[in-house]
């Protein structure tokens, strides 16, 4: 029997006002709200002051987004030492403790401040644009203990837009199912992973998915997400999986929409991808680290570091929400090599394997020659019959269209790429 679904998941917007603003009054919009939390947080949080008084400026130079490049940017590690030296919050809270509701702690350590009022949008529009609706009932699989995601972030944006959570957490896979079953279940928030567990167990139990079960649909964050998975998923369970990414310091940072072409930014942040180096904003189709400016009064980070690697697009998406899109995550910044003056990440590598079916594993080898850079793409092929001067030509054009730089390839025997190696391997040696 098909599922019944009076409603409609592919279409709307959790706020449409702000999603489908036009370009100039989206950057009005966003400056107004800029200004609005500098001067707040300048006076409220002794970090975020302390932050602008350490290059000369006041909240009056900072007008609008262009004004953002002159403040300096905080990255996690800052935020830890930050807070070892002024615990919890290093000073960035912007309310007095005793106001707080809860405080998170997360690997690093770091403490997160709990809100009171939760009152960020981003993972409500996720969620929405996901195909979550009112009277949806989901289990929602992220950990309730310690870390501020599953509790602070998902939990109230579900109750936001009207769904009904089962705090179910991590693990217990059988005991899910069994929820997924006897609750009718018809949405899931988790890890990729997780999900695809849970289609493993609820298979192992003699169950059909479609059938016996009601998940409609998936939201995703926390991992990378495959495409074949996504696909994977969607079939088994005939749902729509969508995903997102964000961080526990600051919440959503972009969200797919039915169309999958990239992720929305919000309209409660501002994202700027910048040269991980000097830290200046790169225009939209550049790849640098993604840096967020937040207007959350209780943890205002301004200028805050990811450390993750993406690009903006700003081309128009035919759902209709107008903001920009974060194209795809391609790693860490930390991953990432500058070959010739041009910055080489393992995302890239992993692009070109994908676009040729006969490569089984593979490594970047960087090394220097007579002051030059040499990239090397090392491949172990599925059958090393397949070893021809053509195909590696073939690769090699997909290295010059995907990296910008030119890289040479090497066949290798099976067994040469040892499992877990780092996917760039630079060599060089500065001496
Ligand atoms: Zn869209």
């Amino acid at each position: 029997m098909p599922k019944q679904d009076p409603m409609d998941r592919t279409k709307g917007f959790f706020k449409k006002n702000l999603e489908t603003i036009p370009h100039k009054k989206r950057v009005d919009y966003l400056n107004r709200k800029l200004r609005g939390i500098i001067q707040y947080a300048y006076k409220h949080s002794v970090a975020v002051k302390n932050k602008l008084d350490s290059v000369g400026l006041k909240p009056r130079d900072i007008q609008t987004i262009k004004d953002l490049e002159k403040i300096p940017i905080t990255k996690k590690a800052d935020l830890v030492e930050l807070q070892k030296e002024n615990p919890p919050f290093g000073g960035f809270e912007g309310v007095p403790l005793n106001e707080l509701r809860r405080i998170y702690v997360s690997p690093g350590p770091i403490h997160e401040p709990g809100d009171p009022e939760y009152e960020e949008v981003g993972w409500a529009q996720a969620l929405y644009a996901g195909g979550f609706r009112p009277g949806d009932i989901v289990i929602n699989t992220f950990s309730y203990h310690m870390v501020p995601f599953a509790m602070e972030m998902v939990d109230n944006s579900l109750y936001r837009i009207g769904c009904v959570t089962v705090p179910t957490g991590v693990g217990n896979t059988e005991q899910q199912v069994h929820v997924l079953k006897n609750l009718k279940v018809s949405g899931f928030c988790g890890t990729p992973s997780f999900l695809l567990n849970m289609a493993e167990k609820a298979e192992e139990m003699g169950l059909d998915l479609k059938k016996d079960l009601s998940l409609q649909v998936a939201f995703v964050a926390a991992e990378m997400l495959p495409e074949s998975l996504r696909l994977k998923l969607e079939e088994k369970f005939g749902l729509i999986l969508r995903q997102s990414y964000g961080t526990a310091d600051i919440g959503c940072l972009g969200y797919e929409c039915m169309l999958k072409n990239g992720m929305h930014v919000p309209d409660d942040k501002i994202v700027e991808i910048v040269d991980p180096e000097t830290g200046k904003p790169l225009p939209p189709g550049k790849t640098g680290e993604i840096v967020a400016t937040t207007f959350n009064k209780v943890y205002p980070l301004i200028r805050f570091g990811t450390g993750d690697l993406s690009l903006l697009t700003e081309t128009p998406c035919p759902c209709g929400r107008t903001s920009p899109r974060l194209v795809k995550i391609l790693g860490r910044v930390d991953q990432v090599t500058k070959v010739r003056g041009l910055f080489v990440h393992p995302g890239q590598a992993n692009e070109v394997a994908l676009k040729h079916s006969e490569i089984e594993k593979y490594q970047i080898v960087v090394t220097r020659k007579e002051h030059k850079d040499e990239m090397t793409l090392r491949v172990e092929l599925k059958e090393e019959t397949l070893h021809s001067e053509q195909l590696k030509q073939e690769i090699e054009r997909s290295i010059r269209d995907v990296m910008k730089v030119r890289g040479e390839v090497q066949f290798v025997p099976k067994g040469t790429i040892p499992d877990g190696v780092k996917k760039i391997d630079d060599q060089r040696t500065w001496e």
